[in-house]
């Protein structure tokens, strides 16, 4: 069984290369996000000699306003990798210029990725899914996933029923909020992330060396028709669904 992090970047740990190897070393599949297209081209040389890291493309909804010059730049890279993110909306103390913007550079990102077909998408919906769920719809032709979700149950029910996947991580599995909304969702749809170097344990960043830290700690939230090793079978094998025939 190998572990995977769908939700981690790469590219600001204090020494990427080191941390790229490792993760190769011990086969932990990961997602590397990126937050702008200006910055991709560096994950994609760090992942080019690499079988378990995926180089995603991404704009980071926070960035939009300062660069959103560089949508157009995104779109024409589309088909570089078919891994997208750190995409998504994120409506925490912004100004409505400032959202109204990052909606429209979402819309362009998502209808050149439904275009393009096939796109695995790591998204950030920091209350903003009601929106993401909108601009996404129920019949996306590709995978979506929602990382670290905190918004309502409606919109989770929702995501739910539009074929969504869900990655969690450490902060989700230590808040009750968090709890409360891992316990919601079907095993089937939930996927590991870490999101460093964002996240902290102790002292130490996250990397995706410790996904599998995180996968025997949601077992252990969820399991309760399954046994603790069932539960993360599931979810590993959740992740070689997603990836189909990449995998
Ligand atoms: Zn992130």
């Amino acid at each position: 069984m190998n572990y995977h992090d769908t939700h981690f970047h790469l590219d600001l740990m204090p020494s990427p290369e080191e941390t790229a190897r490792l993760i190769e070393q011990q086969k932990i599949y990961t997602i590397a996000v990126t937050n702008s297209p200006t910055v991709f081209f560096y994950t994609e040389k760090l992942a080019s000699d690499k079988k378990y890291i995926r180089p995603s493309l991404g704009l980071h909804p926070e960035l939009v306003a300062e660069r959103y010059t560089e949508v157009n730049q995104f779109v024409q890279m589309i088909s570089r990798t078919r891994y997208i993110g750190e995409i998504g909306l994120d409506n925490h103390n912004k100004v409505p210029a400032d959202y109204k913007l990052q909606k429209k550079a979402f819309e362009k990102i998502v209808l050149a990725c439904a275009d393009a077909g096939e796109k695995i998408l790591t998204i950030h919906s920091r209350r903003a899914a009601r929106d993401i769920i909108d601009i996404v719809g129920p019949s996306f032709p590709g995978k979506i996933i929602l990382h670290w979700y905190s918004d309502t149950e409606a919109q989770l029910q929702k995501a739910i029923k539009n074929g969504y996947y869900f990655s969690i991580n450490h902060p989700m599995l230590h808040s009750k909020t968090g709890e409360e909304i891992i316990k919601k969702i079907p095993i089937e749809r939930l996927l590991i992330e870490t999101d460093g170097p964002f996240t902290k344990r102790g002292d130490e960043l996250f990397t995706p060396l410790m996904a599998g830290d995180i996968q025997k700690e949601l077992a252990s939230i969820i399991s309760t028709d399954n046994t603790l090793s069932d539960c993360e079978k599931i979810i590993s094998d959740n992740f070689e669904r997603l990836l189909g025939k990449d995998y």
